[in-house]
This record gives structure tokens, C-alpha cells and sequence, in this order.
């Protein structure tokens, strides 16, 4: 089962503290949503379960196993960023295969594997393209297959649709949501958009100043907020 468990984890950097006994836990297939004001700590934890950032102490637990002292590449956690972060001078296809080139899988496999990413997120037709023929939309959709081709245990998304336009952003976590169902792929997703979370989510956890405000349904969170934080918060959004 993969089911993420995060228990008392601590980050600082030198003497200022990020967050401080985050505990929290997403349940197999389950899409969670991490809110939160912009410095509020939602990327560096995020970063910290992908194994980019060392965390001080604490503890992740995938599928029951301590991953927190695992190289980021053994950990089976696939990553999407704000910014796409495809590499310019590969094709669309290159950019994807890249990672299980890496695991030196068969060229077969690769093929079929990255053919069927590809299909998910409906850009076999684009597989010849270079990033800077895309559109923004469509960029971060390759970043999409990029992770799924790896078949991660853990999806995390960070503010993956704050580069895009109004429309592109609505279709496109509509497809995250369909393909994250499909596949019922544990997804952590990274947000400071009250509307998109509250859409979006099995469960929301809410963080302010690198603390847990409150962890719930959105019905839960809009209608009985933990604190002042969480009832201005959530509440406004527009
Ligand atoms: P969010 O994603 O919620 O906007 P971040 O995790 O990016 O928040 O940042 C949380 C806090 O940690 C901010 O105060 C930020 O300045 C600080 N921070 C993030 N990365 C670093 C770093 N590499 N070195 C020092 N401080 C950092
Ligand atoms: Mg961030």
C-alpha cells in the first residue's frame, strides 16, 4: 500500500526554522492538497519528501519503509515543478525516456512505456517537438509524463498550474485529477490557491508559518475553520 506517513518532520535553514513537527499522512490513492500563504514552508516540504532537501529530523514512510535517509532516485516519488524544468535541447519523447534511461531499462520497454505516458496526457502526436515548440500547457504536460513514466508510488505537484492562463490551468487539472484517479496514484499537491484546493481535494492540510493549521475535507475547512488564519484564509478566495 502506498501510503505516505510523515511524522514530526523538522527543516531549518541555519537558524531559521521552515517547519516544525509536520505530521501528516496520505492515504493510498488518496489526492491531498498541502495550502498555504506564499513562504509558508509548502515547497521545501515538498522537497524534503522528494529527498532534494536533508530534513533535520523526522521520519516518511512509503508504502511502510523509512525513506527518509534514501538517495531521491530510489525513493519512487515522481516530482512536477511550477516551472517545467524539461531539458531544451531534447524532444519531447527524449525528455520523458530520460529518466528510465537512466535505469538502463530496454529500449523496447522504454518505447512502449514512454508511448503510453505520452497517450495520458494526449501528446503522442507531439512526441518529436522541442519544449520551446510547445505551449506552456502543454510543457507541463510532458513534465507530467516525465514522472509517470517512471510509475511513481507518490505523485508530488508543485503549484504545477501557477504559469498558466485561466483556461489551460482548468483543463489541465482536470486531466491531473482523471489520470491520478486512474491510476489511484497518492498525489501531494502544492498550492496557495484556496479555489483550486477546495476542487480539488480529498483532504486539505492547511499550513501557515510552517505549522499544520488544520487537516480535513474542503466542506470541513470551509465551514468550520480551525482558527482566524484559516477562516480569513480560506474563506477569501476569489
Ligand atoms: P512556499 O513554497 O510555501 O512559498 P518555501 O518552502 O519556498 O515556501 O519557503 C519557506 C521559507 O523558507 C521561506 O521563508 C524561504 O525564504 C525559506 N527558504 C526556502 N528555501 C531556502 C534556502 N535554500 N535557503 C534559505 N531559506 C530558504
Ligand atoms: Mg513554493
Amino acid at each position: 500500500m502506498a501510503t505516505l506517513n510523515v511524522k514530526k518532520l523538522n527543516k531549518s535553514f541555519g537558524t531559521t526554522s521552515v517547519f516544525r513537527d509536520i505530521n501528516f499522512t496520505a492515504n493510498e490513492g488518496e489526492f491531498v492538497t498541502l495550502l498555504g500563504p506564499s513562504g509558508c514552508g509548502k515547497s521545501t516540504l515538498l522537497r524534503c519528501l522528494a529527498g532534494l532537501t536533508p530534513v533535520d529530523s523526522g521520519e516518511i514512510f512509503l508504502a511502510n519503509k523509512n525513506i527518509v535517509h534514501q538517495p531521491v532516485q530510489e525513493r519512487g516519488i515522481g516530482m512536477v515543478f511550477q516551472s517545467y524544468a524539461l531539458f531544451p535541447n531534447m524532444t519531447v519523447e527524449k525528455n520523458v525516456a530520460f529518466g528510465l534511461k537512466m535505469q538502463k531499462l530496454p529500449a523496447t520497454e522504454i518505447r512502449r512505456r514512454v508511448s503510453e505516458a505520452l497517450e495520458m496526457v494526449e501528446l503522442n502526436e507531439f512526441s518529436n517537438r522541442y519544449p520551446h515548440q510547445l505551449s506552456g500547457g502543454q510543457c507541463q504536460r510532458v513534465a507530467l509524463a516525465r514522472s509517470l513514466v517512471t510509475r511513481p508510488a507518490l505523485l508530488l505537484l508543485d503549484e504545477p498550474l501557477s504559469a498558466l492562463d485561466a483556461r489551460i490551468r482548468r483543463h489541465l487539472r482536470d486531466q491531473i485529477r482523471l489520470i491520478q484517479k486512474e491510476l489511484n496514484l497518492t498525489t501531494i499537491f502544492v498550492t496557495h490557491d484556496q479555489e483550486e484546493a477546495l476542487t480539488l481535494s480529498d483532504r486539505i492540510v492547511l499550513m501557515n508559518k510552517g505549522n499544520i493549521v488544520q487537516n480535513g475535507g474542503a466542506e470541513e475547512l470551509y465551514t468550520q475553520p480551525a482558527d482566524l488564519f484559516a477562516a480569513g484564509f480560506i474563506g477569501n478566495y476569489n
